[in-house]
């Protein structure tokens, strides 16, 4: 039988009279850019996310680009983060004006290594941007420790980290701000792009809401160069029937990781990621780790079974970063990572008795 990477018409299935019915009273309401629902989903989510301030934006790209801004760097200022993310977070720093300054993963999660990241600060460096990859936090007590000690922001890249932990903590509460994604295959997704910056300053959130709507300070007065980044209504009234099931979900992501998790200690060729002490992953994506990784994914895919690469080139490879100076051999734990890793199918609407289905095409495939 078949396993599809991701089923999102099935979720929709799950939530059609509810969803229909609110985009039906978006489209009658004529707000369609701003609005109630809006303003309540930035409530909602600031509650969620155990912020004090949430302000929503078109995309999480702009959420950190937002999130740079106001914390107002200046030309050839650092930036420190990892190459093993999507490649947003660095397109994003050097948006704002500033420059990526990398740091490599850690063997065992690859997140971030927070313990190499004190030798790359200088008296350029304004911020760390630690990426909560595939759904798991970084190590964020050493990364706040760094921040405070050298008096830098912390913006949490938490675009696949909806409702993750790390000590009690909610990713997006714990840095100056936090960015998420609602790209439709997030933990919580829309139905096209969305993003919101979660904080606890209300200084810092009217900044972002100030950036992101070109600059303005009243109607007519624009006290800053800005940029356009609005969530729809629409979105938004989508977005606030799916985040009241994001626990369950994230639940269920867990729970289908559990039994993964259970199955592949066996198997001696696959590695899987370790999860750090006090964090609470939720398993954006279900990653694991084998050297013969080509022709695994070919065998899966053969048989039907989902999977994908997340990333087949760690950002300093690819072309549009190579003026950053980094060559192959640079970070030798992201570069090894991304001939090794395959993500498996994983999400809330798949069925538990799926998850053996794969994991016998797996070990057919190895
Ligand atoms: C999805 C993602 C982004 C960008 O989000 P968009 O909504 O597509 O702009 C940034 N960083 C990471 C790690 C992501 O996974």
């Amino acid at each position: 039988m078949a396993v599809p990477f991701l089923n999102l018409v099935k979720q929709y299935e799950g939530i059609k009279e509810k969803v229909d019915a609110a985009v039906a009273e978006v489209m009658s309401s004529a707000r369609y850019i701003g609005g109630p629902n809006v303003t309540e989903f930035e409530k909602e989510f600031a509650d969620y996310c155990e912020t004090s301030c949430a302000v929503a934006c078109a995309n999480g790209t702009d959420g950190l680009y937002l999130s740079l801004r106001a914390l107002e760097l200046d030309p050839g200022d650092e930036v420190i983060t990892t190459p093993l993310t999507f490649v947003a977070s660095l397109g994003a720093i050097r948006e704002a004006g500033a420059t990526p300054v990398l740091v490599d993963a850690r063997e065992d999660t690859l997140n971030i290594n927070a313990d190499l990241i004190e030798e790359k600060i200088t008296d350029k460096t304004r911020a760390i941007m630690p990426v909560h990859l595939y759904g798991q936090p970084a190590e964020m007590d050493k990364i706040l420790d760094l921040a405070d000690r050298h008096g830098l922001g912390v913006v949490e890249d938490a675009c696949q980290a909806h409702g993750s932990r790390y000590k009690g903590r909610r990713a997006g509460s714990m840095g100056t701000s936090g960015s998420f994604s609602f790209y439709p295959t997030k933990n919580l997704g829309a139905y096209g792009d969305g993003g919101c910056v979660t904080t606890n300053s209300e200084k810092f959130a009217e900044a972002i809401r100030s950036i992101a709507d070109h600059g303005r300070t009243t109607w007519t007065h624009h006290a800053k160069e800005g940029i356009n980044s609005r969530l729809d209504a629409i979105q938004a009234a989508v977005l606030r029937i799916k985040l009241r099931r994001l626990d369950e979900w994230n639940e269920r992501r867990r729970k289908l990781a559990g039994i993964y998790l259970e199955s592949l200690a066996n198997i001696p060729e696959v590695r899987t990621l370790s999860i750090i002490e006090g964090a609470e992953p939720v398993y954006h994506l279900f990653i694991i780790r084998v050297s013969s990784r080509e022709s695994v994914m070919e065998k899966l895919r053969e048989r039907g079974i989902g999977c994908a690469i997340y990333y087949p080139v760690p950002a300093h490879l690819q072309p549009a970063f190579s003026f950053l100076g980094y060559g192959e051999g640079s970070f030798p734990v992201a570069e090894k990572a991304t001939t090794e890793v395959l993500a498996l199918p994983l999400y809330p609407e798949m069925d538990e008795s799926q998850v053996p289905e794969v994991l016998v095409a797996l070990k057919e495939s190895l």
